[in-house]
């Protein structure tokens, strides 16, 4: 095809860059071609245009201006797209022909800097016959993990971590489940050959992987291997600021099944996925973004060695006991930015003077947070935080002295050091200086030479400096004065000595600023050298600030240090669930929890509304916070540190993917089966109620005898309907029935939320309805329908029981309610409900 010589070059840059927008750069614009016009438009909502492109006629074109590149780069790798950047790499002016251009980085959103202060992840994944390998590398912070394990285990890390591009080997198969991971989620699949152990070397500046205690060809080493040839292809550069790799699938974390951080709302809430109104908002009192991000992994990964969860207790507790030291802390805090990121942005070369300074403001306010500490006496895992830190005062200092106090944001324009730096730079500064005297006194005395008053002299880019002498005044121009231009009012000239002086004032500036522009690499450089040293001093903040925010929301919302066992068993009196209660404005309704070995399981029962899901919710969370370092909301906590939590509570959100609730309800209970042990947590609420009646009541009575038989028996909490479930008691002692307490009246319900040690005489379904409004009629209609099916079961319970022993509960299985609960009928008015109830008392059986 006979296209112009210049789109034979895109065409050919093209060719190798096809799973990315091209970015060509002419003159001061970036323009797209072809298609990728057509979507960048589209996408950027600029104007679609079109260009000659020699015989293939006009082709659509659309282009941005190349200083506002940026922007218009960032809303293109949020909407998932990969960009490359092609630019002119020979001066235009010296080309002969076509300029040369290539293409010199390539934007993807696993290694863009982005804005956000939140983690950002590649990650990679490659696959072997037995496992999966897999990392994470978050260029923002220069955070970078690696690990292997089965399938299962890596979806539920691709979860946690959320990675916005994952990268995977070219021609290896990617793993079905990752089809449904990526579908479920808008992450950018890209497939890499992987360039091998050699770039890991490089990176790290190692002979051999074994340096870093990698194994030369695990399935960990070679997912690390290709991220690390992802970064190197697309930034063309080796960013240096990555830190060593840290392990990724280990041992010492408690286990959080998939769905159980969805479902608490850890991190965000269900409905809207923000994280105002989820547990992670309402415990945020960290004061840096590093702190931010370091709380948010705390909550996500919590402990499971008893020892490392009281170190963090202790830590905690000394910054409760102390409000005038905390708000020190915090005070100093405040002024710590966020050092990895500003680590980062040096590291691609993108850090500006103002950085640099704020950078040493935090270095500055860092050490103050560590001089706080050191005067006191604090406990193990604090003093280990602030014990040898390195010493980066000093580079704070020179940058402070360095650096003016407001420098510029460009690097290029000069002004950012300060006098006494340097002395070329004084010097050249210098004659800048006496140049500009020189010229006021050459306008002085050639105005008195010439009397002309109105002369002056002044600078322009095409003449260099000249003088001005206006129309009415030409008369008294002196002879040697060269005439340059001509203007409506006035006309310029030069004087060889001014020229001569000129050359000597300009090239002076450019030699300044290029000096300074030397000097700013020279600080860069000074910055990532002493990155390491950086972020050990940025992650020790980051603890120090998790702890004492820890610490704060301890104070303010009443937490109590819980105790860590190394037995099972749960123990909490007076828990509240932290969220609701903020919302409950004073109402909430603290509850007790007990969950032992020989007192394992609870069957929760009571109606809609009555705080069942609020109740499990509460203990998983108090859990959680203890085994994170966190004080905890209750009167007391005991926990035997807990391996897994399973929480499966409420499922209304699992729609939208494409699967029905009642097949994700029962893949999660299939591994919760499988995967729970003796030291586990499983939250169950309203197993089987997305089938018919019988079924999901079979379902959840074979599950629960499960749990309660079988040699590892998780602690379980299991909300149901099904009032069938009461009779389990009775098989297994380690089951208790609980229920929540309601207040029946002549005119209706209401809930009081306590938990009380015996189950639920009924439903209520028929006065939660008619609390939400049920047309008087309807309801009315209801409870007439009910008491016959009540009378009508009744009798036929009756008759069963006289005719044989039950053995098993779902032998007597009916439409509504159990004979043992069955006398207690709607129409009285006050049953023996929760007044006289006796409130959950520990070691108390119902
Ligand atoms: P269920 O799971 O039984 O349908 P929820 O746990 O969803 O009930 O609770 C319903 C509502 O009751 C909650 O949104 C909350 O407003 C309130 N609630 C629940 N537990 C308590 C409590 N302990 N104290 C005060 N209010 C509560």
């Amino acid at each position: 095809m006979g296209l112009t010589p210049m789109m034979r070059q895109y065409q050919e840059v093209k060719a190798a860059h096809q799973d990315a927008l091209l970015m060509f750069r002419l003159g001061d614009f970036y323009e797209l071609f072809f298609e990728d016009a057509v979507t960048a438009s589209r996408e950027l909502d600029i104007t679609l245009t079109g260009r000659d492109a020699g015989e293939a006629g006009r082709i659509p074109m659309c282009g941005v201006p190349y200083h506002a590149v940026e922007q218009y780069l960032e809303r293109l790798i949020d909407r998932g797209y990969r960009v490359a950047i092609c630019e002119q790499v020979e001066d235009p002016k010296a080309a002969k022909g076509l300029v040369q251009r290539e293409v010199v980085r390539i934007v993807t959103p696993g290694t863009a800097l982005s804005k956000d202060t939140d983690h950002r992840f590649l990650a990679a994944l490659v696959a072997s016959s037995s496992s999966f390998g897999l990392a994470f590398v978050d260029v923002g912070t220069g955070e970078v993990l690696m690990g292997e394990a089965d399938g299962g285990a890596c979806a539920d890390q691709l979860r946690l971590f959320a990675p916005i591009e994952i990268v995977v080997e070219k021609g290896a198969p990617a793993p079905n489940w990752l089809a449904a991971y990526s579908a479920q989620t808008e992450v950018l699949i890209t497939e890499r050959t992987n360039g091998g152990n050699r770039l890991i070397e490089e990176q790290y500046g190692v002979s051999s992987v074994s340096a870093l205690g990698l194994a030369e060809q695990s399935d960990a080493t070679k997912a690390l291997a290709l991220a690390l040839t992802y970064i190197d292809e697309t930034q063309k550069m080796k960013l240096r600021h990555l830190q060593d790799p840290a392990p990724l699938f280990e041992q010492t974390h408690l286990a959080l099944n998939q769905t159980a951080i969805h479902h608490l709302e850890l991190t965000a809430t269900a409905r809207d996925g923000q994280k105002k109104g989820s547990l992670l908002g309402l415990i945020d009192a960290t004061v840096t973004a590093a702190g931010g991000r370091l709380l948010r992994s705390w909550l996500e990964r919590p402990l499971c060695r008893e020892a490392d969860i009281v170190r963090r207790h202790d830590a905690v507790g000394y910054f409760v006991d102390d409000l005038i030291l905390r708000e020190e802390v915090r005070e100093s805090l405040r002024g710590v930015h966020d050092l990895a990121r500003l680590v980062a942005r040096f590291a691609f070369g993108s850090g500006n003077p103002r950085d640099l300074l704020s950078l040493a403001h935090s270095l500055i306010k860092g050490q103050a947070v560590i001089d706080t500490l050191s005067v006191t006496e604090p406990p193990e895992l604090l003093a280990s935080l602030i014990d040898d830190l390195p010493d980066l005062l000093g580079l704070a200092a020179t940058i402070e002295a360095s650096i003016v106090d407001e420098p510029p944001v460009q690097t290029r324009e000069g002004g950012i050091f300060r006098s006494g730096v340097d002395s070329e730079l004084d010097r050249l500064r210098e004659l800048q200086t006496s140049g500009r005297t020189w010229l006021r006194d050459l306008e002085q005395r050639e105005r008195e030479r010439t009397g002309i008053k109105s002369l002056k002299i002044g600078y322009n880019k095409v003449f260099g400096y000249y003088i001005e002498v206006s129309k009415a005044n030409l008369g008294s121009v002196p002879e040697e004065y060269e005439r340059r231009q001509t203007l409506t009012g006035a006309e310029r000239f030069i004087l060889p000595e001014l020229k001569a002086r000129e050359a000597e004032i300009l090239s002076a500036e450019e030699r300044a600023m290029a000096k300074e522009a030397e000097l700013f690499q020279s600080f860069r450089d000074k910055v990532l050298a002493a990155r390491t040293e950086i972020q050990t001093f940025a992650d020790a903040l980051a603890q120090i600030d998790v702890l004492q925010s820890l610490a704060h929301v301890a104070s303010e919302r009443r937490f109590v240090r819980p105790e860590i066992r190394g037995d099972v068993g749960i123990e909490i009196v007076g828990g509240r669930h932290p969220v609701v209660e903020e919302l409950a404005k004073g109402q909430f309704v603290p509850n007790d929890t007990h969950l032992a070995p020989g007192d394992h399981i609870i069957v929760l029962t009571g109606p809609n509304m009555g705080g069942k899901s609020t109740y499990m919710r509460q203990t998983a969370i108090i859990v959680m916070l203890a085994q994170m370092g966190s004080f905890v909301p209750a009167e007391s906590a005991v926990i035997g540190v807990v391996d897994q939590i399973f929480a499966r509570i409420g499922a209304a959100d699992d729609l939208g993917r494409g699967q029905s609730t009642f097949m994700v309800e029962m893949i999660e209970l299939a591994q919760i089966l499988r995967q729970s042990t003796g030291r586990s947590l499983v939250l169950l609420d309203e197993i089987g109620r997305g089938t018919s009646t019988y079924d999901g009541l079979s379902i959840a009575e074979a599950v629960l005898e499960e749990l309660a038989s079988r040699s590892e028996q998780p602690l379980t909490m299991f909300a149901t309907h099904y009032h069938e479930l009461i009779g389990f008691s009775e098989r297994f002692p380690s089951v208790r029935n609980y229920s929540m307490a309601v207040e029946e009246t002549a005119d209706g319900i209401t809930f009081l939320h306590t938990v009380v040690t015996r189950p639920s005489d009924k439903s209520y379904g028929i006065q939660v309805a008619k609390l939400a409004g049920l047309p008087p009629h309807v309801v009315e209609r209801a409870q007439t329908l009910l008491a016959a099916r009540e009378s009508q079961s009744q009798a036929s319970a009756m008759a069963a029981a006289t005719s044989e022993v039950r053995e098993s509960s779902l032998d007597s299985v009916s439409p509504a309610v159990t004979p043992v609960v069955a006398q207690a009928s709607v129409q009285t008015p006050a049953t023996a409900t929760a007044p006289d109830a006796p409130a959950l008392a520990l070691f108390e059986g119902p």
